[in-house]
């Protein structure tokens, strides 16, 4: 797994400006899945041979001018369960403020690295003297004996978003403190599982009944309001981790500020996740926030098991009922219809057994490897039961296919003109290597080499 680098700070210190800036190229996904802004608030980059992965934990922040600091420890919070790195981004202009000094209290007392960069310093040559003031965070004190893995300075990093200064002394901050390579490498037999889902759909019910009497509590995180745990389940199964997805629990209803930091917490625990859980309320069936949340999954190519929830509360089940409602969750998420649908009760515990199985399944899937011969196999039987499309007298060739990657699986067809290769006719090479190799529950990417185009994939 690739570091994950979060941004926290104010709003307006230039978290976004700063994203974009290391970033610098936008985020290849899977498929586009209109409505999601995943691409805005979490990307990949490399620095010094070191991929990482980075999010701006402000990036789906309504601008309103109250509620900054709760805002601030919600952000901060995300960030410490998460994180490998935080950049606490604070703003030369503004100065130190009070936010500025409870958040980064809160940092420091979570043990995390955190690498302090002061913003704006947009002038080269002599600093603008304002800049020494962000020392009596006392970060200088604090990181260098705090830090787990790294040998950090401490010291505030004066970096220009808008210029481009000081990024390359911020990424070196950071990298300081990245895992070894190996360590970040490792595979593990622990399935990582989220279970996501608006708030209410019956996330926390489920996880219970899943962790049954086995419950054991990993993970304590210190700092927080409210303590993250991720819990891990060994059973006959196999063995499983589930990352907390729950988030703070308020007493007041759900208000439109969760709700974006529900979506935030959601995005973070999906790309932690081997195999995530989707939640659907089948008392109220797939609706817009829904597909939000799914899309993030689909966008991030995990594994992906649909559950439709609360099955017990639905009235005068027919021998149909289940079919249709199927049916309906499948339009509502058209763009996943390899996800298996589990309708369970996460109340009474029906079918809850099932679902072990099924996310063994689905990540089985999503991890398998195709041997370069076997698909060149089904890609001339392939061929030769449906022609390649012709244009202008020109027909398409395909010479070779080999898959690139897991996770998801990663197909690259080499041919000799990409512009031929008709969408409907990816579509059908791709369902014949979907039923060829029981690939029904993962999503897969292709992609379309022509001769000419570059190797590397
Ligand atoms: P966010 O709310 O923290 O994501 O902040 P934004 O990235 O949206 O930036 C807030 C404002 O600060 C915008 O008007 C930016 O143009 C400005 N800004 C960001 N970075 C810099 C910088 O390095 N120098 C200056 N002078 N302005 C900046
Ligand atoms: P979360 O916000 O997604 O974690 O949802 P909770 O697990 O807190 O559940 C929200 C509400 O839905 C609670 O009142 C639960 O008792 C109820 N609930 C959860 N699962 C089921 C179910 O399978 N059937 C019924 N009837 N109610 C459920």
């Amino acid at each position: 797994m690739k570091p994950l680098v979060a941004i926290v700070g104010r709003p307006n210190v230039g978290k976004s400006m700063l994203f974009n800036k290391l970033i610098g190229q936008r985020l290849s996904i899977v498929e586009d899945t209109p409505g999601v802004t995943r691409d805005r608030i979490y990307g990949e980059s490399e620095w010094c041979g070191r991929k990482f992965r980075l999010v701006d934990t402000g990036g789906i922040e309504p601008r309103t001018d109250d509620q900054i600091l709760s805002f601030m420890r919600e952000q901060a919070e995300i960030a410490i369960q998460h994180a490998d790195v935080i950049i606490f981004l604070t703003d030369v202009k503004t100065g130190l403020t009070a936010s500025d000094q409870e958040v980064a209290n809160m940092l420091l007392r979570s043990r995390k690295p955190i690498v302090l960069a002061v913003n704006k310093m947009d002038s080269v040559g002599a600093p603008n003297p304002d800049y020494y003031e962000f020392y009596n965070l006392g970060f200088d004190e604090v990181m260098p004996i705090s830090s787990v893995h790294g040998h950090g300075t401490g010291d505030p990093v004066a970096v220009s978003a808008v210029h481009g200064h000081g990024t390359g002394d911020l990424l070196d901050a950071c990298v300081a403190y990245f895992p070894d390579e190996e360590e970040a490498e490792e595979e593990s037999d622990v399935l990582k599982v989220a279970i996501i889902g608006k708030p209410n759909v019956g996330k926390s019910s489920l996880l219970n009944r899943v962790l049954g009497e086995e419950r054991v509590i990993v993970s304590n995180i210190a700092g927080t309001t409210r303590d993250s745990v991720d819990a891990d389940v060994d059973n006959a199964h196999g063995k499983f981790t589930f990352i907390d997805t729950a988030g703070i629990r308020k007493k007041s209803k759900v208000d439109e500020k969760i709700e974006k930091f529900s979506v935030m917490r959601s995005l973070l625990a999906v790309e932690r996740a081997d195999v995530c859980v989707i939640m659907i309320d089948a008392t109220e069936g797939v609706t817009e926030q829904d597909t939000k949340i799914a899309g993030l999954v689909h966008e991030a190519g995990k594994a992906a098991v649909i559950v439709v929830n609360k099955w017990d509360a639905v009235e005068n089940k027919e021998t149909n009922t289940m079919r249709d409602m199927e049916t309906k969750v499948r339009q509502g998420l058209s763009y996943m219809l390899y996800a298996p649908v589990l309708f369970l009760s996460a109340l009474t515990g029906q079918r809850v057994d099932r679902l072990f199985q099924v996310i063994q399944d689905v990540h089985a899937q999503n991890t398998s490897r195709i041997t370069t011969g076997a698909l060149n196999s089904v890609l001339a039987d392939a061929t030769a039961r449906v022609q390649p499309p012709t244009d202008k007298g020109r027909r398409l060739k395909i010479f070779y296919m080999t898959q690139a990657s897991t996770k998801p699986p990663h197909f690259v067809i080499f041919c000799n003109d990409a512009r031929l290769f008709h969408f409907s006719y990816q579509r059908y090479l791709e369902n014949q290597i979907r039923a060829v190799f029981g690939l029904t529950g993962t999503p897969i990417k292709i992609t379309i080499r022509q001769k000419g185009d570059k190797e590397d994939v």
